[in-house]
């Protein structure tokens, strides 16, 4: 934050910080390059939310992170993200997210553009077992968009798609992980791009075998435990010392 948005509770400094974290993690583990972003719901309003100003996710430091409202307003006169509404939009439609990640990610991208599901074949991404859907642009704003999420009503309709899950996929350009905690939403992008890689050779290997749903939801309550294990060790390798 800027010095003059300084006077933070205690609760959403501490979120200001891990966000900065989270930003080099999720660049580190090449879910996030240039582009994509993360954003945090704010611990004292939860109808705010912290999101860098529009900058490569590297190069964040605790000065760059706007503060912003529900209907993706920021005081910070800054250059914002285009695509803030994606995150402004699933914090209003799912009260339990409190961490969004939107990114290019690679290995994911092929399934968000063949009819092709993303499944979970491991058991570090169970999370994704009861469905990924996949967000259709040309559903809300016809053949010539160029794909970004640029309004509230567009940023509702992919909220909408993403509905009770984990992950939505962008047909032709990313996706969206979301967590009921920061760690969470970047364990789960994480994740999604790991599984994605794995379920792409396993298919050129031969028939695959998915995880059940039954299996998927008992991996991830296993696992959700464990986040912190992951977070704290990804967290250690971006530190500036
Ligand atoms: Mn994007």
């Amino acid at each position: 934050m800027r010095q003059t948005d300084q006077g933070l509770p205690e609760s959403d400094r501490t979120i200001v910080t891990a966000l900065v974290d989270a930003n080099r993690i999720l660049v580190a583990r090449g879910v996030l390059d240039a582009f994509g972003h993360v954003s945090a719901r704010s611990a004292a309003d939860p109808d705010r939310f912290y999101l860098a100003r529009n900058m490569a996710p590297g190069r964040v430091t605790s000065e760059d992170i706007q503060a912003f409202t529900l209907d993706a307003q920021t005081d910070d006169p800054r250059p914002s993200y285009l695509e803030k509404y994606i995150h402004a939009e699933i914090y209003r439609a799912r009260p339990d997210v409190t961490g969004v990640v939107h990114s290019h990610s690679p290995a994911v991208i092929p399934f968000a553009v063949t009819d092709r599901p993303l499944r979970p074949v491991l058991h570090m991404a169970g999370f994704l077992a009861d469905a990924v859907p996949v967000f259709e642009i040309r559903d809300h704003l016809g053949e010539d968009s160029d794909l970004l999420i640029r309004d509230a009503r567009t940023g509702a309709a992919l909220a909408d798609a993403l509905g009770p899950h984990a992950v939505v996929l962008m047909r032709g350009h990313g996706s969206v992980a979301v967590g009921d905690s920061l760690p969470d939403a970047v364990f789960r992008a994480v994740y999604a791009e790991v599984n994605a890689g794995i379920q792409a050779a396993a298919t050129q290997l031969g028939a695959v075998t998915y995880l059940t749903p039954q299996e998927g939801a008992a991996a991830w309550r296993t696992n959700s435990s464990q986040v912190v294990r992951a977070w704290d060790v990804w967290r250690e390798e971006v530190r500036v010392p």
